[in-house]
């Protein structure tokens, strides 16, 4: 049995306190907006990952004008390296952003509370009843907000709201991840059969470390499932393991199964609005979840500020800006997971070719659809 609701009823309820609820909390709370973050952790997450911004990314963080702050702890490679274990095959000029999840969190965090942001941690959402604007909560608190934006993420309860809850079918791709005490300049991608793992500075003395594999051992879907070495070196056995010596078995060593939903049609309905992966979980292969996540959150919070708080007209607006360029890059993304994992050798040295001689076509592309976009232009 819930409490009496708590009246919040002239707030936004954001509903999750990660990449986009942060995002949107800081663009709201800057417009005076009042709003609210539920979160259901103890803190901001914290899960030992590194993630990498890449410049419709960054171009988000100067405009949430926190740029100085994650640039002071993260790194900022320039250059990205393709290689088999072997040998070079291509490499090209990058302007990305590489830090760990946390502190992008607590950047964020940061920036929210310090202009008066109110989050309430231990707040599991259990239902969301779009009808009626009332939120229910593991702790028995329930809440009378004015509109629901969920932010809640990959497994997202918001979503059920707007689609039938289908089972997600595993993507025949699992990621081992880890982070490392080590120095490092540049991107570097080893590109193996059936799998690729990448390496990137995330401050002047750790890196990231992350290896795909395409594989039928269904990992779980969390950050938080250890591996071993053994296990990590079976994955990979095709690859030269010896080739990462600084990988020891004391390391902690995380796998986390990458499973596919469906693309839901409308990301807004009734009183409810879809942000970051609720709206649109894609595979990570092009690492863009986080910065799609960012966009989402600054264009529907300033859509909210244009329409003078006029909700349902910032939703529909919120909903044509951004299906095209999230079905886009979520086939993008699948695409390119095909390209990293490919096994047969005639096939795999004609990509390495391709890559080498035309990789400037692929950037190219990446760079106008992708990179260069600029959210406050499409607002
Ligand atoms: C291995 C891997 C590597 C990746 N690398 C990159 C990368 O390099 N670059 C990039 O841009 N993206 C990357 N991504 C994608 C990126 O992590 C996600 O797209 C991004 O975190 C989505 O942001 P979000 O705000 O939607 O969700 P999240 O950041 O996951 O936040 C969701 C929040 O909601 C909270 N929550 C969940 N359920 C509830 C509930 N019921 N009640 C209350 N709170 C709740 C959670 O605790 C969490 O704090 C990667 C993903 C993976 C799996």
């Amino acid at each position: 049995m819930h409490n009496n609701p708590v009246d919040y009823s002239n707030h936004i309820a954001i509903i999750g306190g990660g990449i986009s609820g942060l995002t949107l909390g800081c663009v709201l709370k800057n417009a005076k907006i009042p709003v609210i973050i539920f979160e259901k952790s103890n803190d901001v997450s914290d899960y030992g990952a590194g993630i990498s911004i890449s410049p419709n990314g960054i171009r988000v963080l100067k405009y949430l004008d926190v740029y100085n702050e994650i640039i002071s702890v993260s790194a900022n490679p320039k250059e990205a390296i393709y290689s088999s274990i072997k040998k070079k095959i291509a490499s090209f000029n990058v302007n990305v952003v590489t830090t760990s999840r946390k502190a992008l969190y607590e950047v964020l965090y940061n920036k929210f509370k310090d202009m008066g942001g109110e989050i309430l941690f231990n707040h599991e959402l259990l239902k969301a009843d779009v009808e009626n604007l009332k939120l229910h909560f593991s702790n028995n608190n329930s809440y009378k907000v004015r509109h629901i934006a969920a932010c809640d993420g990959i497994k997202s309860i918001c979503r059920h709201s707007i689609e039938l809850q289908t089972d997600p079918e595993y993507s025949g791709y699992s990621i081992w991840r880890a982070i490392f005490n080590k120095k490092q300049k540049n991107i570097r991608t080893y590109l193996g059969p059936n799998h690729h793992i990448v390496t990137y500075p995330i401050s002047a003395s750790k890196i990231s470390f992350v290896a795909a594999i395409k594989t039928d051992k269904k990992y779980r879907e969390s950050w938080r499932i250890a591996g071993t070495l053994n296990e990590l070196k079976e994955d990979l056995v095709l690859s030269d393991i010896n080739h990462f010596s600084f990988i020891t078995e004391k390391t902690p060593l995380y796998k986390w199964g990458i499973y596919i939903r469906p693309m839901i049609k409308n990301i807004q309905y009734k009183n409810l609005t879809l942000l970051g992966d609720a709206a649109h979980p894609i595979v990570p292969f092009i690492g863009q979840g986080g910065c799609l996540a960012m966009e989402d959150a600054f264009i529907f919070g300033n859509l909210v500020i244009k329409f003078n708080s006029d909700i349902s007209s910032a939703q529909s607006s919120y909903e044509k800006l951004r299906m095209h360029r999230i079905k886009m890059i979520s086939k993008l993304s699948l695409r390119q997971g095909y390209l990293n994992h490919l096994s047969n050798p005639l096939v795999v040295l004609i990509r390495n070719l391709v890559m080498k001689y035309f990789s400037f076509l692929a950037i190219r592309s990446i760079k106008s659809n992708v990179w260069d976009y600029d959210p406050q232009k499409d607002i």
